[in-house]
């Protein structure tokens, strides 16, 4: 058996638009998007919707907890992606509490929206009269900044942050850092659309690819992104037959069917799909009847729940 490569995925929230607590979504889980993932002692995590809420309370947990005589509580480094600065994706931030605390040390990354820079996009998510505390007051936030999809976010070796680099001019600075994360652009979501992320550590690959209507033979920026990666999470908010329907029609949103989903895994030749961003509207066993169908075009199909953990 290959050796592991040392990444680990954990599901904190798989839920899209909004938050739906209540008996139809126990398995699934009903917070918005958040993908934590660990590789080579860094901590990323893929959106800040309200899944990030219960991270944040483990890690502030983790420093206040009594210490022994000899161990030394460890000061927080993460980096948060934002596929894009819609409700169901910053939501969680400000209930975050490592961000508020200044022994955390924070990176920010995101895409520029229209003609709005990242972080005046963030910033608005958090503000007053919607928000007591702003954006600025955060004492953890070291980085905040749009990068492109012409950029790769790099951790060097021995470096705890992460650094931005040129992906073509600059390749010689980079190319033999152990953890890398690329930056790509999918068109089909409101607003310009949203950024996805493939993060490669040692020999292995997670893409996150979220918010995004498929086309017709599949999404080929998409699938060209994912090709060849160990694990595909994929929206899949729609069954086929809620998004062609005519009382409510739902296509133009900038969301995939499960269909969709496993067409861009299956053309993608990834290894495992994770259905993820899904309708709220859906119980569990929904949720379920998607995954059936999924598996019916790309057999190895998962449907992302809360607190799913995946070990690569
Ligand atoms: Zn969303
Ligand atoms: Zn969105």
């Amino acid at each position: 058996m290959a050796r592991k490569a040392g990444i680990v995925v954990r599901f904190r929230g798989v839920r899209g638009s909004h938050p739906v607590p209540g008996p139809r979504t126990v398995r699934y889980g009903g917070n918005t998007s958040c993908v934590e993932v660990q590789a080579g002692g860094h901590r990323i995590l893929l959106d800040a919707g309200t899944g990030i809420i219960s991270l944040g309370d483990e890690l502030f947990q983790a420093q206040a907890a009594p210490q022994g005589e000899t161990a030394v509580a460890e000061s927080i480094v993460l980096t948060i992606l934002f596929s894009h600065t819609h409700y169901d994706h910053t939501q969680g931030l400000p209930f975050f509490k490592p961000i508020f605390l200044p022994s955390t040390t924070c990176f920010l990354f995101g895409p520029k929206t229209l003609e709005l820079p990242f972080e005046e996009g963030l910033r608005r998510a958090m503000v007053s009269p919607y928000f007591p505390v702003n954006l600025e007051d955060l004492q953890s936030v070291r980085v905040l900044r749009s990068v492109k999809p012409s950029e790769v976010i790099v951790f060097q070796e021995g470096s705890m942050y992460p650094e931005v680099y040129n992906a073509t001019r600059e390749r010689h600075l980079y190319q033999n850092a152990p953890l890398k994360v690329w930056v790509g652009h999918s068109l089909g979501h409101p607003d310009g659309g949203v950024y996805m992320y493939r993060i490669e550590y040692r020999n292995a690959a997670v893409v996150y690819v979220t918010d995004t209507e498929g086309y017709v033979g599949g999404d080929r920026r998409v699938i060209q992104f994912a090709r060849g990666a160990d694990v595909l999470i994929h929206d899949s908010q729609y069954m086929p037959e809620d998004y062609t329907a005519s009382v409510y029609p739902v296509q133009g949103f900038g969301h995939s069917t499960c269909e969709m989903a496993a067409e861009v895994a299956r053309a993608a030749g990834v290894q495992r799909l994770y259905l993820f961003h899904y309708d709220p509207q859906y119980s569990d066993e929904q949720i379920d009847a998607m995954v059936e169908r999924a598996r019916s075009i790309f057999p190895n199909t998962t449907g992302a729940y809360e607190g799913l953990t995946v070990e690569l």
